[in-house]
C-alpha cells in the first residue's frame, strides 16, 4: 500500500490485521444465528474471580497468598500450565489442574510477517473452534515509544456478514468467553515473548467477530485485561459495526476505551449493503450514539473506512465522511480492502486512493492510512482462519488433537505451548504493561 506521497501529512501505520459462556446479543436485531455450547465446567484461572479463587484454595487447605502466586502465573511469559508453576507443591499442581483451566485457548498454528515483527495465530478453542489472534510489534519511532498491540477475536465468525470480510462469510459459531479472550491476549504475550519481543501495551478488539455482539464477553474481558493484565484503558481498542445499544451501553462502563466505528458508507443506501447491520441501525442513530459515547468517556473516535474500489471510493462518499468525522471530531482510519477469496472487490487504484484522502486532508480531517499488517501472514479478518481452517482442536483436558495435513498455506510451524526462544532468556516478570 504505498498511496501516501513522500512528505504527506498522512501516516502510514500497521492495523491490527483483522483478522464464548455464550455471550447473547445486546440487540435482538442483530441478526444472530444460534451459537454453539461451550462444555467445560472448570473455571478459568484468567478469569476466576478474587473470593472464588480465595474460596477454592481455603477448600484445598492453602494459604491466601497462593493467590497471588497463581495471578502472576497467569501472566508469566513462559508458564503454560499448573504443572510449570514451580513454586507450588507437586500434589497442588495437580489438584489445581483438576479444579481450573489454565488457558482456555491453545495457539496451533503460527505465522510470521513484516520480518518477524507479526505474528498470527490461530487459537483453538473449546468446541471445537478456532478464532485468529495477531500480535504486533512496533518498535519506537521518533516520540513515540515501542509498543506491541495484541489483535484480539471476540466470537467464531459473526452474524453481521459485511460482504467485504472473510469473518462475515463464516457466519456467526459463537461468542468467545472472556477467559477466551484473556487467553488470546496472555498467549499473544507468549508468543511476543519467545521471539524476545513484548510486552504486550495495546490491545485492539479488532478480531473476528462483532465485540458489542458478544457484549457481556467484551467487557468482562476488558475488565480483566485491565485489572489483572495491567493494560490502561487508554491503550485498548473496542471497534464495532454499529450496534447502537451496545455503544450506549458501553459508555456507562467506566471503562474509557477507544471507540472504532466501522462505517465504511456515509450514506444509508451504501451503508446498508457493506454493512447489514445499518438496517437495524442507520447512519443517524450510530452518530449519535457514537458522539455519546466520546462525550461521556472523553476519548477521540476513530471511524474505520475499508475503501474498496468503485463501491465506496468516490468523491461524494469521501464528502459524507468529512462531515461525520468533523461533527464527531474523530480521527479517520482507511484501510484500503484487503482482498478475499471469491470476491471480485480489491482496493481502488492508486489514484483514485489518493483522491479520496486528498479530499479528507483537505477539508481538515485527520487520517491515518492503515495498511493491515501482517499481509504476507493472510492476515485481513478471517483470513488466515479461512486458509488453515481449524486443524488441530482443544481437547476438554487442554491437549491438543493430533496435526492434520495443511489443506492451503503453510504455517511456519504449529506449536502447542513450546518454547523455542528457551527458558529464562526473557525475565520472570512480563505480560502486558499499563501506561
Ligand atoms: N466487527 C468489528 C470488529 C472486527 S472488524 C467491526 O467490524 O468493526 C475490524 C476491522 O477490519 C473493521 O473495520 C472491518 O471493517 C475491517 N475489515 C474487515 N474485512 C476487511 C478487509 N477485507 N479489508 C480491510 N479491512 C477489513
Ligand atoms: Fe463482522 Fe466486523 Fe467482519 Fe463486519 S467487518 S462481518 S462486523 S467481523
Amino acid at each position: 500500500m504505498t498511496w501516501p506521497r513522500p512528505g504527506s501529512r498522512l501516516a502510514l501505520q500497521g492495523l491490527a490485521p483483522k483478522m464464548t459462556q455464550m455471550a447473547t446479543p445486546t440487540d435482538a436485531r442483530v441478526p444472530v444465528r444460534k451459537a454453539g455450547r461451550v462444555s467445560s465446567s472448570r473455571p478459568a484461572l484468567s478469569t476466576i474471580g478474587d473470593s472464588d479463587l480465595a474460596a477454592l484454595l481455603r477448600e484445598l487447605g492453602q494459604p491466601s497468598w497462593r493467590a497471588r502466586q497463581l495471578r502472576d502465573a497467569t501472566w508469566h511469559p513462559y508458564v503454560s500450565g499448573f504443572e510449570e508453576i514451580r513454586q507450588l507443591p507437586g500434589g497442588l499442581r495437580a489438584e489445581l489442574g483438576g479444579r481450573l483451566r489454565f488457558s482456555t485457548a491453545a495457539v496451533t498454528s503460527e505465522r510470521v510477517a513484516d520480518a518477524g515483527l507479526t505474528l498470527k495465530l490461530l487459537c483453538a478453542l473449546e468446541g471445537p473452534q478456532t478464532v485468529e489472534t495477531v500480535a504486533m510489534e512496533s518498535p519506537a519511532r521518533g516520540a513515540s515509544g515501542r509498543r506491541a498491540t495484541v489483535c484480539v477475536s471476540t466470537q467464531v465468525g459473526c452474524a453481521v456478514g459485511c460482504p467485504f470480510c472473510a469473518t462475515g462469510r463464516m457466519g456467526l459459531r459463537r461468542s468467545c468467553t472472556p477467559a477466551e479472550v484473556v487467553d488470546q491476549v496472555r498467549l499473544a504475550g507468549q508468543a511476543l515473548s519467545r521471539r524476545a519481543l513484548g510486552p504486550v501495551t495495546h490491545v485492539v478488539y479488532m478480531g473476528m467477530g462483532e465485540p458489542l455482539a458478544a457484549y457481556e464477553t467484551t467487557v468482562a474481558s476488558l475488565r480483566v485485561l485491565v485489572a489483572a493484565g495491567g493494560i490502561s484503558p487508554r491503550r485498548i481498542t473496542v471497534s464495532t459495526s454499529g450496534v447502537v445499544p451496545g455503544i450506549r451501553r458501553l459508555a456507562t462502563e467506566g471503562l474509557p476505551v477507544t471507540l472504532a466505528v466501522s462505517l465504511h458508507a456515509a450514506s444509508d443506501a451504501l451503508r446498508d449493503r457493506l454493512v447489514p447491520l445499518n438496517r437495524a441501525h442507520p447512519l443517524d442513530g450510530l452518530v449519535a450514539a457514537a458522539g455519546a459515547y466520546a462525550r461521556a468517556t472523553g476519548r477521540r473516535l476513530s471511524l474505520e473506512w475499508c475503501l474498496i474500489g468503485g463501491v465506496n471510493d468516490g468523491l461524494d462518499q469521501a464528502a459524507g465522511l468529512v462531515g461525520i468525522a468533523r461533527r464527531l471530531g474523530a480521527h479517520v482510519n482507511v484501510i484500503p480492502m484487503n482482498r478475499i477469496e471469491g470476491s471480485p472487490w480489491g482496493p481502488p487504484p492508486a489514484a483514485v486512493g489518493r483522491a479520496f484522502l486528498r479530499h479528507l486532508t483537505g477539508a481538515g480531517v485527520t487520517v491515518t492510512v492503515r495498511d493491515t499488517r501482517g499481509g504476507e501472514a493472510e492476515a485481513a479478518c478471517g483470513q488466515l482462519r479461512a486458509a488453515l481452517e481449524p486443524r488441530r482442536q482443544l481437547r476438554p483436558d487442554g491437549t491438543l488433537t493430533p496435526q492434520r495435513p495443511v489443506r492451503r498455506g503453510a504455517p511456519i510451524r504449529a506449536e502447542n505451548g513450546s518454547h523455542p526462544a528457551g527458558r529464562g532468556d526473557r525475565p520472570t516478570s512480563g505480560g502486558p504493561q499499563g501506561p
